[in-house]
């Protein structure tokens, strides 16, 4: 074979080649989801008894399921262990645990197999976001989130070919960490308001302002920057810019501190005369607001199947404990009261899932769901305060540690 020097090859050359090793790795992680599969599917044949929802769910297939078991593994091994540790710190290694997830494929589920995902529906990534709900934080899985399906789905959907080689290929694969700069001291949900601006100069963008409440924003490498890039109607004078976190004016301002999500820092950014190419804008100018709005779809609905998970394993473990703690000569559990709220708490949560189901359902086909998306959402950070709350009371000195990390919750992102 004659030996080839990576010198002597062109920029083409040099792309194919990383395209062709892509795709082998694609391969091997598919062939790894298909053994899965056929262990899950085996697992299911063997007739053990509540599995009629795996046998027959609403949106997931068995590979649903094998994507799902081989990230539980990983959650058992490379995360959960060191939860308190990084709850404490008051950060994780995110470019460590995105480089393990990334090489194992969860960080492209639903993106293009040309740019290292999987190619694989939203579907996929709703399951990823339920099993992700079994880290035992609420930083870590929303850092995650942001990286897959909160900062990216724009790019993915409108960017150049040569913006998503250059960020959304490494953001995959796990190689770069990335954040989403939309909020802004003076402007949360009232996102046309906000006053960071990118003035053109030249083939250039010069920016100046600041984001808030920015997950990641200490650690990313690059940020999905929402900014007005002229001076026109507010709903058509944004655009998403890709904005490498390394230019010279960047400066991390704070980490701030919060009630929960210790592990995953959230930053306060400001931008002093930022250049940056204009060839860094995602898709059309002055469409940025209507891209965040769509980015805002798979933002909601990831949001509530990650939680949907974490109110799930409050419940269950408050019923463990109340079945063994005894009080006044019986198990809490067998107190009427805490029994109907658990009962009901369990009904609520079973509500929202059929709600994600069928909106999830109904986005793959290729409907708007905004309107679906929302009330998941509102109703998914309602019933999270509930569930921390009721698992609180009823667990009394128990309940606060067990159920302290749903606590960042309450002020959810978006
Ligand atoms: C842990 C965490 C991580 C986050 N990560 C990110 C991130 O990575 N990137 C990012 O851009 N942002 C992020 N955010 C910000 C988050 O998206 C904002 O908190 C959200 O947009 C709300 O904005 P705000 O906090 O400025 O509240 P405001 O918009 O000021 O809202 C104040 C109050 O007004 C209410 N309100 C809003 N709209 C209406 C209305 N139409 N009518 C009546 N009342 C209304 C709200 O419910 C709230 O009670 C994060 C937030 C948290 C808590």
């Amino acid at each position: 074979m004659p030996v080839i020097n990576i010198d002597d090859l062109t920029d083409k050359d040099k792309a194919k080649m990383a395209v062709d090793q892509l795709k082998i790795e694609v391969k091997l992680e598919r062939a790894l989801v298909s053994k899965c599969c056929e262990e899950v599917r085996d697992y299911i044949q063997s007739g053990s008894e509540d599995d009629i929802l795996v046998k027959d769910h609403p949106i997931y297939t068995y590979e649903h399921f094998a994507l799902k078991e081989s990230l539980s593994k990983i959650i058992e091994q490379e995360i959960n262990p060191f939860v308190d540790q990084w709850e404490k710190a008051g950060l994780f290694p995110a470019h460590k645990i995105f480089k393990i997830l990334g090489s194992a494929g969860f960080l492209g589920v639903n993106k293009p197999i040309e740019y290292g995902g999987l190619g694989l529906d939203f579907s996929y990534s709703v399951a990823v976001s339920e099993e992700l709900g079994n880290i035992r934080c609420g930083g870590i899985p929303m850092a995650i989130g942001v990286q897959t399906d909160m900062a990216t789905p724009a790019l993915a959907r409108f960017g150049s070919p040569e913006l998503k080689k250059e960020f959304l290929i490494p953001t995959i694969l796990g190689d770069k960490v990335c954040c989403l700069g939309v909020s802004e001291v003076g402007a949360g949900s009232d996102v046309a308001n906000i006053v960071t601006k990118a003035v053109r100069k030249g083939d250039e963008f010069v920016i100046n302002g600041g984001k808030m409440w920015t997950t990641n924003g200490t650690q990313a490498d690059w940020m999905c920057l929402l900014a007005n890039t002229n001076d026109g109607m507010p709903h058509k004078n944004k655009s998403l810019i890709c904005l490498p976190m390394n230019l010279p004016g960047i400066h991390i301002a704070r980490k701030i501190d919060k009630m929960g999500m210790w592990s995953s820092d959230t930053a306060e950014v400001f931008f002093d005369d930022v250049r940056v190419p204009c060839k860094n804008v995602i898709g059309q100018e002055g469409m940025g607001f209507t891209y965040q709005m769509l980015q805002f779809q798979e933002e909601r609905l990831w949001g509530v199947a990650n939680i949907l998970t974490m109110m799930d394993n409050v419940v269950q473990e408050t019923i463990q404990y109340t079945r063994q703690r005894k009080i006044f000569k019986q198990p809490v559990l067998h107190h009427q009261s805490v029994h109907f709220r658990l009962a009901e708490l369990e009904t609520e949560i079973e509500l929202l899932r059929s709600l994600l189901y069928r909106a999830t359902a109904l986005y793959i086909k290729g409907n708007d769901v905004t309107k679906l998306a929302s009330m998941a959402k509102l109703k998914g950070g309602r019933l999270a305060r509930e569930v921390e709350t009721a698992a609180c009371s009823i667990g009394e000195g128990w309940g606060s540690p067990v159920t302290f990390w749903l606590a960042g919750f309450t002020g959810t992102p978006d």
